[in-house]
């Protein structure tokens, strides 16, 4: 990949604005190195390559080849074929491949932090959330593989006559659809454990995640994987997309709730599982007790890592009435101090939103809210100055039901804020949202952080942390409750969901029905017998 970047790094301060990092930075890829990635990309040619551009500074990146049906068709086919002999293979040795890719992405991030940059206009160290998510998650799954798909032994119905083993069997061909908003770790690391569990996976990234994830896939080959087991389709959502929602074995799908819903019909008429990872308007409570440097701190990532595309930042904070004032003070002159820049560079606190639409709906929730009566303590315009789609980070507070972004997800840099008179009622605001993705409690006193925690609809909950803590331990289950998905990412049952459970009985000396020939008041009576002496003998 050649790459170029006039980056400097001492902050500049725009008129009455952010601070911002650097000057107008060049971003360049060879169509060559594009040319030569995409040989990943299953593709007959038939549908026209793509143009990619940056967000960064709307400059084109290069084009990229797209899939037709009959190409995701054909990945199927090849995912197949390849998925007997993989599901053969040793656990450890399918551990050993993810190792050795975590070792890989970790010598390469340089490359990977510029691609996911380039890619989506968030920062380098937002980059770097993917990166290690990306070898935490590889490490995780590799490390617990066997445990994970362990079998149990179960007793028969009466002792001694039967015996079963239940064992976990790949699916198959595990369907994959990504969104753009993390183009490394949201394209890569719900494959790894479809992978490991033995399936095949045919991988449909967003296009604006193309070449992060086409990459990943190199490092994934170059790391073991064999070839086959790991498919790349390319295209829009409604063919490509859909086309891998209709033709794999079992689907999970990141993205809108009005899209799960669409791959959900089409799963339930084929009767295929998925697993659904959607929107959030996720919260966070300042109680009256929190540490506010520290909550005012913690918003600020909470609400604005990568410029707040992020399913699971937070949209609204709600204070306690006796701290709002100062809290409200101390975020948002933080928030003031955020340092902008569009820079292939560590040192900025904040990026470029990921393209127009997102800039569109950014704008009209702004506007729609400043129209209705919104007041805005801080941010609230495009820095057109700075990037094509950089927008300033906002606080809206006096936001009202008939307002936008009152209830509908924003996804970008914008956070409104609500006061509550206590704890009840700021847990009732919690849970005033037809999602339940995320959310998280500032206190100082932890267990009561906890109890607070358990009362709010959310499938994490941070204390003390906005996000990163419960995204991290990924040995722990992530997901949304409500109209925020099903199923769950992470811990067991993220590796769990790409099986099924087969249950292998032997029955041995005699047939539950009873040896032939014998009267079956007989046989009842002795079944009889035999079940009360169980529940008296405390058999489980
Ligand atoms: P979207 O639903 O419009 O698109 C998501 C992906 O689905 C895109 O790649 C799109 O091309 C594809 N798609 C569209 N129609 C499809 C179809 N019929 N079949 C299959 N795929 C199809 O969402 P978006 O607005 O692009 O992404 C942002 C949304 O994603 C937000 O709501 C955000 O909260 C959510 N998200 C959730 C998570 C999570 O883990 N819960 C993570 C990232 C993003």
């Amino acid at each position: 990949m050649s790459l170029s970047t006039s980056a400097k790094t001492d902050p500049v301060r725009a008129a009455g604005g952010n601070p911002v990092v650097g000057g107008a930075p060049r971003h360049t890829v060879d169509q060559a190195w594009i040319d030569q990635v995409s040989r990943g990309v299953v593709s007959d040619g038939t549908v026209p390559a793509v143009e990619l551009t940056t967000p960064l500074t709307g400059e084109v990146l290069g084009t990229v080849a797209q899939s037709s049906r009959a190409d995701v068709e054909a990945a199927v086919r090849a995912g197949r074929m390849a998925q007997v002999r993989w599901a053969r293979t040793r656990l450890a040795d399918r551990s050993r491949i993810l190792l050795r890719f975590h070792d890989l992405v970790l010598e390469h991030q340089s490359e990977l932090l510029d691609l996911v940059q380039l890619e989506s206009g968030k920062t380098r160290f937002h980059g770097f959330e993917e990166v290690a998510d990306t070898v935490i998650v590889a490490r995780h799954y590799a490390r617990r593989l066997p445990g994970y798909l362990a079998g149990t032994s179960a007793q028969g119905g009466l002792p001694f006559l039967s015996t079963a083993r239940a064992a976990r069997r790949p699916k198959g061909v595990v369907g994959v659809v990504a969104p753009w908003n993390y183009p490394l770790s949201m394209s890569i690391t719900d494959a790894i454990p479809a992978l490991l569990a033995g399936n095949a996976v045919v991988l449909r990234p967003d296009n604006r995640a193309a070449l992060s994830c086409l990459r990943a896939v190199q490092l994934l080959e170059e790391a073991g994987l064999p070839d086959g087991v790991l498919l790349v389709v390319l295209g829009d959502g409604p063919s490509a997309g859909q086309a891998v929602v209709e033709l794999t074995d079992y689907v999970c799908f990141t993205g809108s709730t009005a899209t799960g819903r669409k791959v959900a019909a089409t799963c339930a008429e084929r009767l295929v599982g998925c697993s659904l990872e959607l929107g959030g308007k996720n919260p966070l409570y300042v109680a009256a007790d929190a540490d506010l440097d520290r909550a005012a701190r913690g918003a600020v990532t909470a609400c604005f890592g990568s410029a707040g595309q992020l399913c699971i930042s937070a949209e609204r904070i709600i204070c306690h009435e006796a701290i709002a004032d100062d809290f409200v003070r101390r975020f948002v002159a933080l928030v003031r101090q955020m340092r902008l820049s569009v820079d292939l560079a560590y040192g900025a606190d904040m990026g470029s939103l990921a393209g127009p639409q997102q800039l569109a709906t950014v704008e009209e929730h702004v506007e729609d809210a400043r129209a209705k009566g919104a007041t805005v303590l801080t941010g609230g315009r495009a820095r057109p100055d700075l990037g094509p789609y950089v927008y300033e980070p906002t606080v809206l507070t006096d936001v009202t039901e008939d307002m936008l972004s009152a209830r509908g997800e924003t996804f970008g840099p914008v956070v409104t804020i609500y006061r509550a008179r206590d704890d009840r009622a700021a847990i009732t605001m919690c849970n005033d949202t037809d999602y339940g993705l995320n959310a998280s409690v500032w206190t100082r006193d932890v267990r009561r952080g906890k109890d607070l925690a358990r009362r709010i609809d959310a499938g994490t909950v941070g204390v003390n942390d906005g996000y990163a803590a419960a995204w991290t331990a990924v040995g722990a289950p992530m997901g949304g409750m409500k109209q925020s998905g099903i199923g769950r990412r992470h811990g067991a049952e993220g590796l769990r969901k790409y099986t099924e459970e087969q249950n292998v009985a032997v029955q041995r000396l005699v047939p539950v029905q009873g040896p032939a020939g014998v009267d079956q008041s007989l046989w009842t009576g002795l079944l009889t017998s035999g079940l009360r002496s169980l529940r008296l003998t405390g058999w489980r």
